[in-house]
C-alpha cells in the first residue's frame, strides 16, 4: 500500500539505528508495516506468542520509531497471521524469548493454524482472538481504552455517561451525543466505549463508524444494489455507533440523513444504545433535518471543554510513563501552558520532543521542548491579534475588513474570511472558535470549524495555494513585530 512504499522502508532504517544489527536481522528486517487509517498501523506475525514478545520488547521502540519517521501518532497493532511464519524460521527464534515450553507452544500453534484439530490452550487462545475478531468489521485503537483517558473537568460528564452507557446499554442514556472541537478525545472516548462493551457483552453485536463511514456504507449499498443487506447490517445489530455525526450535516445528504433517521428509530424503538460524537450541538449542525436534530437531544447530551491546565499536565504525565522515559516538570508544563486548546496537539508535542532528543542522543531539555513546539503549533508572536489578521487578509485581497466581517456571501469575500478563520487558528492557537467568528462579525463556531478544515484541505492538495498561505503568515508575523 501507499503508506508501505512511502514509510515502511523508512520505519525500518530508523529501528535499524536503534537496536543491534543481529537483532534487526532477527526481528525487524522482514517485518511490513500496513496502514489502518485514520492512525493505526498494524504488523503481521505468525502467532499470538510472538505477539507477547513483540509486545513486550519492541512496542514502545515502534510507536516512538513510527511517529518520528510519520511525524504522526499511530498506535501499533500486532496481528496473527500465520502465512506470516515463513518470515521466521526457527533457528532464528533465540531461546531466551521464553521458556522451552513457549518455543513449542509456538511452533503447535502454528500448525494449529493450519490444522484445526490442534489441541493445548495457546492454540485455542489464538483461534478465540481469531474468532472474536471476525465478530467485528471495524478496527479500533487499542489504546483508546478508559484506562488511559484522563478524566478532568473538561470531560468529566461526557467520560461518566460513556462509562454508564458501556456498562448498561441500552439502560443508561439513550442516545448518548457527545461533542466538542477537534482533538480534544471523542474519537478516544467513543472507542473506549467499544473495547469495554466488547470485553464486558462479548454477546452483543456492535455497528462502529465515522459519519463518513456510515454514508460510505450506505452509497456502496445504493450502488451495488445490496440495499437489504446493508439494512440488515445496520438495524441487527445491539449497538451503533457514530462517530463525528456532523459529517451527515454537510451538503447534500439528504438521502443519507433520510437512512440514518430511520437506523436511529429502528434501533431506539427497540432501546439498543445508540452513542454519537459530533463537532457541535445537535442544532448548530448545518443542515441537519430538525427531526434528527431533536432526537439527537432526547437522550443525554455532554459538551467536551477545551482541557483545563490540571488535565492538560495530568495528560502529559500519563503519556510519559506509557513511554517510560524520564522528563524534568519544568518541561511538562512549558508544554501544558503552550497548547491549551488541543489534546492531539498536546501529545504531538511530547511525541516530537522524544524524537528530537533521541535523534540528538540528548535528554529532553527545554530547548528541545521549544523546538518541537515550534514545529507543532508554528512559532508564535505574541504581539499577533486578530484585528491584524483580518486587516492583513483583507488587504491581501483588496477588501475592506468590515467587507470581511460584513454579510456578503461572494465568493471572492467567502474565501478570503475562511482564510481569515484558518489564519486565526494557526497563529492566535489560544482563541476559541467563538471568539474567531465574533471577530469575524459574528459567525457561528461551525462556520469558522467549517471554514478552517475547509482551507486546510485545499492547503494539502494545492500547492500554490499553500504558497500564498505561507506568505500571507509571514507577512502578518513580520507586521506583528
Ligand atoms: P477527537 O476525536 O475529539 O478529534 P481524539 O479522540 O482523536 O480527538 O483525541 C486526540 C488525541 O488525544 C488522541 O491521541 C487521544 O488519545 C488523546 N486524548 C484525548 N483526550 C484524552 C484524555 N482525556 N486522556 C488521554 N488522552 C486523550
Ligand atoms: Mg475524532
Amino acid at each position: 500500500m501507499g503508506f508501505n512504499d512511502e514509510f515502511g522502508q523508512k520505519i525500518l532504517d530508523n529501528l535499524k539505528s536503534q537496536v543491534e544489527p543481529k537483532q534487526y536481522e532477527t526481528w525487524i528486517a522482514g517485518l511490513n508495516f500496513i496502514e489502518v487509517p485514520p492512525d493505526i498501523i498494524t504488523i503481521s506475525l505468525p502467532n499470538t506468542f510472538y505477539i507477547e514478545w513483540y509486545k513486550k520488547n519492541y512496542l514502545s521502540l515502534m510507536e516512538t520509531s513510527i511517529a518520528e519517521t510519520t511525524g504522526k501518532k499511530y498506535a501499533v497493532q500486532f496481528v496473527a497471521l500465520p502465512e506470516q511464519s515463513r518470515l521466521f524460521t526457527d533457528d532464528l527464534f533465540p531461546a531466551p524469548a521464553s521458556s522451552l515450553k513457549g518455543r513449542r507452544e509456538a511452533k503447535q500453534s502454528v500448525r494449529a493454524d493450519t490444522s484445526p484439530g490442534g489441541k493445548g490452550a495457546v492454540i485455542k487462545d489464538a483461534r478465540e482472538r481469531t474468532n472474536s475478531s471476525n465478530k467485528y468489521d471495524f478496527a479500533l485503537n487499542p489504546n483508546y481504552v478508559f484506562d488511559r483517558f484522563v478524566v478532568g473537568m473538561c470531560n468529566r460528564l461526557a467520560h461518566a455517561a460513556a462509562m454508564a452507557v458501556a456498562e448498561n446499554p441500552g439502560k443508561a442514556y439513550n442516545p448518548l451525543f457527545i461533542h466538542g472541537g477537534v482533538g480534544l478525545g471523542k474519537t478516544h472516548l467513543l472507542q473506549a466505549a467499544c473495547h469495554q462493551i466488547i470485553t464486558k457483552h462479548p454477546h452483543l453485536s456492535i455497528y462502529y463508524r465515522s459519519g463518513e463511514g456510515f454514508v460510505n456504507d450506505y452509497i456502496a449499498a445504493v450502488k451495488n444494489n445490496a440495499f437489504e443487506s446493508f439494512r440488515q447490517q445496520c438495524r441487527s445489530k445491539d449497538i451503533l455507533i457514530i462517530d463525528d455525526i456532523h459529517f451527515l450535516g454537510s451538503g447534500g445528504k439528504t438521502a443519507s440523513q433520510e437512512e440514518f433517521f430511520h437506523t436511529f428509530n429502528a434501533l431506539h424503538n427497540v432501546n439498543k444504545q445508540i452513542v454519537l460524537s459530533s463537532d457541535s450541538p445537535p442544532k448548530e449542525i448545518p443542515t441537519l433535518h430538525e427531526r434528527l436534530v431533536s432526537r439527537f437531544n432526547w437522550g443525554m447530551v455532554a459538551r467536551f471543554e477545551p482541557p483545563d491546565y490540571e488535565t492538560r499536565m495530568a495528560i502529559l504525565r500519563k503519556k510519559i510513563d506509557a513511554y517510560k522515559i524520564n522528563i524534568e516538570d519544568d518541561i511538562i508544563k512549558v508544554i501544558a501552558e503552550s497548547v491549551s486548546t488541543n489534546i492531539r496537539d498536546l501529545e504531538g508535542t511530547l511525541i516530537r520532543l522524544i524524537g528530537l532528543a533521541r535523534s540528538s542522543n540528548q535528554n529532553p531539555s527545554l530547548a528541545l521542548a521549544h523546538e518541537a513546539l515550534k514545529d507543532i503549533i508554528g512559532s508564535v508572536s505574541p504581539n499577533i491579534n486578530i484585528i491584524t489578521i483580518i486587516d492583513m487578509v483583507a488587504n491581501y485581497f483588496n477588501f475592506s475588513s468590515t467587507e470581511l466581517q460584513s454579510k456578503s456571501r461572494s465568493k471572492s469575500v467567502s474565501l478570503a474570511r475562511q482564510i481569515g478563520c484558518y489564519l486565526a487558528r494557526q497563529l492566535k492557537p489560544d482563541l476559541s472558535l467563538e471568539e474567531i467568528g465574533s471577530a469575524l462579525g459574528g459567525r457561528e463556531h461551525s462556520t469558522v470549524l467549517h471554514s478552517i478544515e475547509k482551507i486546510r484541505k485545499r492547503s494539502q492538495k494545492d500547492a500554490q495555494f499553500k504558497e500564498t498561505l505561507k506568505m500571507l503568515t509571514a507577512d502578518i508575523k513580520k507586521k506583528s513585530g
